[in-house]
């Protein structure tokens, strides 16, 4: 049975004092989770610490990060390597979230890169892809997301898949309060486990957790997650309001 997860993507929010608040206000009301139904909170670097500490009483929360870097160690002044994030108890890291891909111009190189560190640290990869709109508008979205998985993925054997989880975020749909329809979500996933299972075979890509992201919140979520190959979120926005990111909590818990 493949995993469900519901990822937390914090971004540049919250200061320590901040987030400990959210982490113990979820610990309120967290539902109770299995192996197979999980949380992944990604905060910023600095309350890693803070955070692993406070999950430590919380089953089947995991702590993630929002990026490492590519290279293994060196003179990269500001920068995190996986080996640290290892060292800090972290679990899933985000690689290729469209902001960085715009914003830090990483490319489909860098990106590939960042997943082999991320590997060889025991990271388990929460891959993002996703379209902008004048791809969506063009209706070439389906070519434009299989290009970033093969270039960001199929480096890499059959036996690493089982540490990769994708993220489908429409760029269009980040931030704007502007969600993919369900058609449009599970038309996608669709097509990208059909990727995988073209490059691999049918039982890697039946195991893959593909998770939505893109204003994801308590009210859609529940129709998101009941789309056959929708398998969780990746969660920004409501992710800050513990209300609001328990409810989705609970639309996975409750999902098939
Ligand atoms: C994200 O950036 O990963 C994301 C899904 O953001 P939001 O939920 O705010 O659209």
């Amino acid at each position: 049975m493949r995993k469900k997860i519901v990822a937390a993507n914090w971004k540049m929010n919250l200061t320590l004092h901040e987030g400990a608040d959210l982490v113990n206000e979820l610990f309120k009301g967290m539902p109770t989770l299995t192996e197979s139904k999980i949380v992944v909170i990604a905060p910023p670097y600095v309350n890693l610490h803070q955070t692993s500490s406070q999950l430590a009483g919380m089953m089947n929360v995991h702590l993630g990060a929002q990026n490492c870097h590519h290279e293994a160690a060196g003179a990269y002044t500001g920068e995190i390597s996986a080996a640290m994030l290892q060292s800090a108890e972290v679990a899933y890291v985000i690689v290729g979230h469209s902001e960085r891909r715009e914003y830090c111009k990483e490319d489909d190189a860098t990106i590939a890169k960042k997943v082999n560190q991320a590997l060889a640290h025991g990271l388990n990869v929460i891959f993002c892809c996703g379209e902008p709109l004048e791809i969506r508008d063009a209706d070439t979205q389906n070519q434009y997301v299989e290009s970033q998985i093969k270039a960001g993925l199929f480096h890499l054997g059959e036996e690493r898949l089982d540490n990769i989880v994708i993220a489908y975020e429409p760029i269009w749909a980040i931030g704007t309060g502007r969600t993919a329809s369900t058609t449009q979500a599970q038309d996608m996933h669709k097509h990208i486990r059909s990727v995988i299972a073209a490059q691999y075979d049918a039982h890697v890509a039946d195991a893959m957790p593909i998770l939505y992201g893109g204003s994801c919140k308590p009210s859609n979520a529940a129709e998101l997650f009941a789309c056959a190959d929708v398998d969780g979120g990746l969660i920004g926005g409501a992710s800050l309001k513990a209300g609001e990111f328990l409810g989705i909590i609970e639309a996975m818990v409750a999902a098939n």
